[in-house]
């Protein structure tokens, strides 16, 4: 039983991603932003879908879903319960706590709501795999939409909590963008102007950036480090609650 993870593009910087237990044949898509890239993806390794696992209801992570089964239409869709009414096509709802199983495979269902009321995100304990849709991208995370910021501060806590080794997927591939905003609020942290050259390297050369581990975050993306003395300081926020840092650095990136 051995797990295959494949990340590929869509729209304008949407990721698509497959997860395969080639042990059984599963194959789960993570949001399908749109059908076209998901359908080739699986024609090229010869996978057959049976499961489509949504993080959040935004149009760019479902709305080729409908496509999607019907090439496929037995493949299940996995939904948030909190916002399932809005997701089409959904076989089952699932919360915090809940296993999915993938053939052999299995993901526990983390609820992180803030970019969405509902969103949630996937985690393979046993493959050390984290699909974190729109709650943390590399160098960032979501804007913050339908909860308060010390909502989405605990979200992301979850997710900080997680085995350093945790692989992480996102939904969008953001990270020098939010690379040249993460400078500002962390200007001394040479192990993120490090990662952000190998970024601009990988970009260069028409590659990825992800996956990223939760240990790599932790180091060097400022919104898992809002309880860094550095962090703190280069804000003017020494010693602050670190859920008030974590807003203050969400507003500033958004003005930014
Ligand atoms: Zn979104
Ligand atoms: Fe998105």
């Amino acid at each position: 039983m051995t797990v295959h993870v494949y990340q590929f593009a869509c729209l304008q910087d949407n990721f698509g991603v497959l997860v395969h237990d080639s042990g059984t044949g599963a194959t789960a898509a993570i949001d399908v932003p749109e059908a076209a890239p998901v359908l080739k993806a699986l024609a090229e390794k010869g996978w057959a879908l049976t499961d489509i696992l949504v993080t959040h209801r935004h149009a760019d992570h479902v709305q080729g879903i409908p496509e999607v089964k019907q090439h496929f239409p037995k493949a299940r869709v996995v939904a948030p319960k909190g916002e399932a009414d809005r997701i089409p096509l959904v076989d089952i709802t699932v919360g915090e706590g809940d296993l999915v199983r993938i053939g052999g495979l299995t993901a526990r269902v983390i609820e992180t709501p803030g970019h969405t009321i509902g969103h949630i995100v996937y985690w393979f304990e046993d493959d050390n795999l984290l699909f974190a849709g729109d709650t943390l991208f590399s160098l960032g995370c979501g804007r913050v939409m339908e909860a308060p910021m010390a909502v989405m501060w605990n979200s992301l806590e979850k997710l900080a909590d997680l085995p350093e080794e945790t692989q992480v997927y996102c939904g969008h591939e953001y990270t020098l963008a939010n690379g040249k905003f993460a400078l500002t609020v962390d200007p001394g942290n040479d192990m993120l102007k490090e990662h952000l050259a190998f970024a601009a390297a990988q970009r260069a050369a028409g590659k990825f950036t992800l996956p990223s581990t939760i240990g790599l975050e932790l180091a060097i993306n400022p919104f898992l480090r809002a309880e860094n003395e550095d962090v703190q300081a280069a804000l003017g926020m020494s010693g602050r609650d670190p859920a008030d840092v974590f807003a203050e650095i969400r507003e500033r990136k958004n003005k930014f």
